[in-house]
């Protein structure tokens, strides 16, 4: 509707009634007689001083008087997150305190909608994309029971203080550069009768298999937990290994590969996370976490920077937390095959990624810089 005059102590009709029904409503107006009585309501000394309180709560100039503003703050003030379904709608934002509550959701479970205003703008359609992927309901951006319910769940969790819930950025930040009690997953791609790619006498499983170790052994001097998803011959396909980590509730997944091409000049390391620019499919966090990686690796190495890009692999795609997919050289190079061979090489490509995993937690102004951290490994 649009509302073209302004109401006041005195006033009456059916707008003053609703304006009383309103702030009956939100608890301002002892509403019983309101809601019992159909008859029209007069604008009186108990309505201005809830009109008033009304605008102090929210922040509008306090004068008693409904206006546009005032009223429009009351239109928005009555929903609850869960009333109505919410969705994205560029000609006419959606606008209210359920707007606002879910914003604040998201920005406590880490994914980043930007500010919390209350508009239902293309930023929270995003994070509610990315929270829909995160936790394996189907990623529409539109905020309808599936989504509620999830809300909920892990609204709930995370009060709770279980670090398996607290998946991204905020939460991450929030956590501290402590990583005790955090769970990592280690992949060791490929495996069993499936040995990977081959090259200059080196089998791509047996290497991502000790690189995997060595990964495992500085996490735990990190205070972190780490799993692997396979033994030293284990076979497992990547939708087992992501439904593995998403049982175990883990809060990080580094798949650990090596590269192969039939140009023996193809060389370096690049990083991979969730993403597919057309679909709009985008995990904030796994980007940013392939970005340190990547970083790191090619800060402490002189492998080739060929940079991070996202996928939509069954990986990547179907594990609830923060993901990347390390491509660490091309056993089809002889310079990256030397290199791998090293058992030293090795150890610097762990420390980075461990290194990744540090400054991931770590607050914004407390990051140490690329190259930096050095993380002694409990066991090699
Ligand atoms: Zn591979």
């Amino acid at each position: 509707m649009t509302f073209d005059r302004t109401y006041r102590r005195g006033d009456t009709g059916p707008v003053v009634t609703e304006i009383n029904v309103k702030l009956g409503v939100l608890g301002l107006l002892t509403g019983g007689d309101v809601v019992a009585d159909p008859s029209p309501v007069e604008f009186d000394a108990a309505t201005d001083q809830a009109v008033r309180t009304f605008q102090q709560q929210r922040g509008i100039t306090v004068d008693g008087i409904v206006g546009p503003k005032t009223y429009q703050a009351l239109e928005e003030a009555r929903w609850r997150l869960g009333d109505r379904i919410l969705a994205y709608v560029p000609a006419r934002l959606m606008a209210g305190d359920d707007v606002a509550a879910l914003q604040r959701r998201l920005l406590d479970l880490g994914f980043d909608c930007g500010r919390v205003d209350g508009l239902f703008g293309a930023e929270t359609e995003h994070a509610l994309r990315d929270f829909q992927r995160n936790v394996g309901i189907v990623p529409d951006g539109t905020c309808g029971p599936a989504t509620f319910k999830a809300l909920h769940l892990l609204t709930r969790t995370v009060v709770g203080g279980r670090p398996q819930a607290m998946r991204e950025s905020e939460a991450i930040n929030r956590a501290g550069p402590t990583l005790t009690g955090k769970l990592v997953i280690v992949d060791p791609g490929h495996g069993g009768s499936d040995s990977g790619v081959a090259g200059h006498g080196l089998d791509e499983a047996g290497i991502v298999y000790d690189l995997a170790s060595r990964v495992e052994g500085r996490l735990a001097a990190t205070g972190s937990t780490a799993f692997l998803t396979r033994g030293p011959d284990g076979d497992i396909d990547d939708v087992d290994r992501a439904s593995f980590a998403n049982a175990a509730g883990a809060d990080l997944f580094i798949s650990l590969h090596v590269d192969a091409h039939a140009n023996p000049e193809a060389a370096g390391c690049a990083t991979y996370y969730y993403g597919n620019d057309r679909l709009g499919h985008h995990s904030e966090v796994g980007e940013s976490f392939a970005e340190l990686v990547q970083k790191e690796v090619c800060a402490r190495t002189d492998l080739t920077d060929c940079r991070t890009h996202p996928k939509t692999w069954d990986l990547l795609r179907r594990t609830r937390m923060p993901t990347v997919q390390i491509e660490v050289g091309y056993v089809t190079n002889r310079g990256d095959a030397a290199r791998l061979t090293d058992p030293a090489f090795r150890d610097v490509v762990a420390e980075a990624i461990v290194a990744a995993v540090q400054r991931l937690y770590l607050p914004p102004g407390e990051d140490s810089g690329t190259g930096l951290l050095r993380i002694p490994a409990l066991r090699a």
